[in-house]
């Protein structure tokens, strides 16, 4: 099957605020655990007379590198969008840096979106044949291509038309002279949520941590299937596909969606120290000591040492200033990588039998380092536990995972994985306790479970055969 580009990233909108550019700075500063590949912003310059023109800085690298909240500060504007982005490499060009801006009939537009398409190569490729000229192989492009090409008289109606042909997880944030516009995917796969400011200006994120730097509360998530228009005369809402059942991504929160986000009614701390209490209860170990993988495990690592009363301590300790280790194009680079980024405190794991918390497991490659490190730091038993459920099938939403073959939990049964991690003992949450912790249906399990709940062209649909658990 070919592997398709895939972006989980992060997106953020503001309109009628005096410092609009600034805002959307600290907007995707916030959420820039979404993405560390590129970052941009655009905002909409008025112009004499009533013209104006969409002006976007962007470039390779952190929020911090590519921008500077001092220029943000500096540009005119009331109206600016956002992005940072994350992808897998070979699709890592500024090509594909977003906002992305494009002419239409409608005026310049400035688009940026978090996901992916599972009909981008049927969209590209029937848009390439109507003689659509692509300057990059983001979805976004495909968005902008379907609106220009749309037979609609007004650009609300050319967005909900084009948006009506996507399929698959995005979340959309749009920039025009009509207004701000913010979509997500018909069963909810990404994230986005509208915020608002205490003027009533509203405001358009990934996730909610990236409302509370600019002083703007949650109000709601933009529903499953709506276009929201932000404008001078308010918030409109409208829907551009008729409502299909919920399908949450669910490793937003095991992972991806930062600890004091809101998710549903509660943050994604509490899930994920929930997550840890349900493994407890599933997979207890006869441990002296719980060690969480800082730091995205630490709540998991917290809530399995409270349901058993264990001692939890900091037996690991992070580097802070260094990038992710998990999408460095080779295995070599992403051991090296891991090495640099966490190591051992002897005092708390010398002698003891430690449990090892971790909120996933995907290549293995994280796990193999770090139960090396807890034995040469005298840890005399490694009990590995994964706050998630095996990691098997590749997520075609728009959560960078890697290939088939490269998921542990897809090719080898379980034994065989805690023998290649080297753990005394290895256990994953189940599939159901899980669901229990998020609160029942309506999210997408598709990574564990292997049902895709919106159909990937070319997948079955039928979990991997042969593994054994
Ligand atoms: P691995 O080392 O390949 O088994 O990956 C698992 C580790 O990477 C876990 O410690 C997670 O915290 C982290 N992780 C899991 N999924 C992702 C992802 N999509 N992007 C970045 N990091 C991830
Ligand atoms: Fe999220 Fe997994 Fe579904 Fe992808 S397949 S949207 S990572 S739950």
């Amino acid at each position: 099957m070919a592997y398709e580009v895939h972006d989980a990233c992060g997106v953020f909108g503001v309109w009628g605020v005096p410092d609009a550019a600034l805002m959307a700075y600290w907007g995707i500063f916030s959420l820039q655990h979404r993405g560390q590949e590129s970052a941009g912003i655009a905002t909409w310059v008025p112009g004499t007379g009533g013209a104006g023109r969409i002006e976007v800085h962007k470039g390779m690298g952190l929020v911090s590198e590519v921008l500077s909240p001092e220029q943000e500060a500096a540009r005119p504007g009331s109206v600016a969008i956002g992005h940072v982005r994350y992808s897998t490499q070979g699709s890592s060009s500024l090509a594909n840096a977003q906002p992305l801006v494009m002419d239409s009939r409608y005026g310049q537009l400035a688009l940026a979106h978090n996901g992916n398409l599972v009909n981008a190569a049927a969209l590209r490729a029937e848009l390439a044949r109507a003689g659509a000229v692509f300057q990059g192989d983001s979805d976004s492009e495909l968005l902008a291509h379907l609106v220009a090409r749309s037979g609609h008289a007004g650009l609300e109606d050319a967005l909900k038309a084009a948006l009506a042909r996507l399929e698959g997880g995005f979340a959309f944030v749009v920039l025009s002279d009509a207004g701000l516009f913010g979509a997500r995917d018909p069963a909810g796969l990404r994230p986005l949520v509208l915020g608002q400011l205490p003027d009533g200006q509203w405001v358009l994120a990934s996730e909610s941590c990236a409302l509370d730097i600019g002083g703007a509360r949650l109000v709601r998530e933009v529903e499953p299937g709506e276009l929201v228009r932000i404008g001078p005369q308010g918030l409109d809402s409208d829907r551009f596909a008729p409502p299909v059942p919920a399908a949450a991504c669910s490793f937003e929160y095991i992972y991806f969606a930062r600890a004091d986000s809101r998710l549903g009614d509660r943050s994604a701390y509490v899930y994920r120290r929930e997550l840890g209490r349900m493994l407890a209860r599933e997979a207890p170990a006869e441990a002296d000591v719980v060690v969480g993988v800082p730091d995205s495990s630490l709540p998991q690592a917290m809530g399995y040492a409270q349901e058993l009363g264990l001692d939890y301590d900091l037996g690991l300790v992070k580097n802070r200033y260094i990038a992710r280790t998990f999408i460095a194009p080779s295995q070599s680079e992403r051991e090296s990588g891991v090495q640099l980024k966490v190591s051992a405190v002897p005092e708390v794991v010398a002698g003891k039998r430690v449990v090892l918390v971790d909120d996933s497991l995907v290549r293995g490659t994280t796990s193999r380092f770090i139960v090396q490190l807890l034995r040469q730091a005298g840890a005399r038993e490694v009990h590995m536990r994964i706050a998630s459920p095996p990691y098997r099938h590749p997520c075609h939403y728009g959560i960078d995972t890697s290939r088939d073959q490269e998921l542990l939990a897809a090719r080898l049964p379980l034994e065989a994985v805690r023998e290649a991690v080297g753990a005394d003992s290895l256990a994953y949450l189940s599939l159901e306790g899980l669901t229990t912790v998020l609160g029942g249906a309506g999210f997408c399990t598709a990574c564990f479970g292997g049902r895709y709940p919106v159909p990937v062209p070319g997948r079955s649909g039928v979990p991997a055969a042969g593994v054994v658990h």
